[in-house]
């Protein structure tokens, strides 16, 4: 059944919805009424509706069922990517959105070839959300996971840091594996973050090192950019029992 967000909990048995979503509806869906869908109002609720009226730009729905939204994990995982070549990100925060991520942020690293500036830098932020937005709807996600404005590295390693397992993904990483990190904890909460086709640099690695994160291996072989983030996401849900 089709899925659209809204940003508050409704008030009453009746949900509008206006704006794309609602051109969405009756354009691209061609949806009619009496038909069904789900609203999800972000904040851990799904509404079964069926559409009552449509406009062009306003769909008016009544609420049949109100269920918890299942689509969440129960662990608030943070992907830290750096910028990589090309559309590379456009899959990243598609797969990443798919297994559970709750916020995206995209950040420059030393080695990071792509560098727009401000304002394709905004064009592109603007189409990753929409990405998002559309992956979380295709998933079944009870939230639209945030996609932030690309930050610094150093930025980035100050946020992450802040979370209970603050994992910097190092290709070069001999002694520390994921699993001996991860297996067997309470997971609350976990910074992901990953280097970009041309991994770290070497005082990138001591940088987020000396604000506590923990340098950790996939293992013995190089993944690509936009493999880790899929591996590594994965990890973490599957030990934090979320797959
Ligand atoms: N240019 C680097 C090299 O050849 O060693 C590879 C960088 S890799 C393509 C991109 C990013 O994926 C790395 O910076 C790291 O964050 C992550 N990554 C890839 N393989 C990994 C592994 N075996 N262990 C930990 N992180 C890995």
């Amino acid at each position: 059944m089709p899925r659209f967000f809204i940003d508050e909990k409704p008030q009453g048995e009746n949900i509008t919805i206006t704006g794309e979503d609602a051109h969405h509806i009756t354009k691209v869906l061609r949806m009619k009424i009496n038909e069904q869908l789900v609203i999800c109002d972000s904040k851990g609720n799904d509404y079964n509706c069926q559409i009552e009226s449509l406009q062009k730009d306003c769909v008016c729905c009544k609420i049949i069922e109100t269920t918890q939204s299942v689509g969440e994990a129960k662990t608030d995982v943070i992907l830290y990517m750096a910028l990589p070549k090309g559309d590379k990100m456009d899959f990243i925060i598609q797969k990443a959105v798919e297994l559970g991520a709750k916020k995206i942020v995209p950040y420059i690293a030393k080695r990071s070839v792509s560098r727009p500036d401000e304002k394709s830098m905004h064009k592109k932020c603007d189409r990753w959300r929409k990405i998002a937005k559309e992956a979380a709807m295709q998933s079944g996600r009870g939230i639209i996971p945030e996609v932030c404005d690309v930050l610094s590295f150093k930025d980035a390693v100050k946020q992450a840091s802040e979370c209970q397992f603050a994992l910097f993904l190092y290709e070069n990483e001999q002694e520390t594996s994921i699993k001996n990190v991860l297996s067997k904890k309470e997971i609350s909460s976990v910074a992901l973050m990953i280097g970009p086709e041309g991994g770290f640099d070497e005082s990138e690695v001591k940088l987020a090192v000396n604000a506590n994160m923990k340098s950790v291996s996939l293992g013995k072989r190089i993944l690509r950019c936009e493999t880790a983030p899929i591996v590594s996401l994965s990890i973490v849900m599957y030990e934090s029992g979320s797959i």
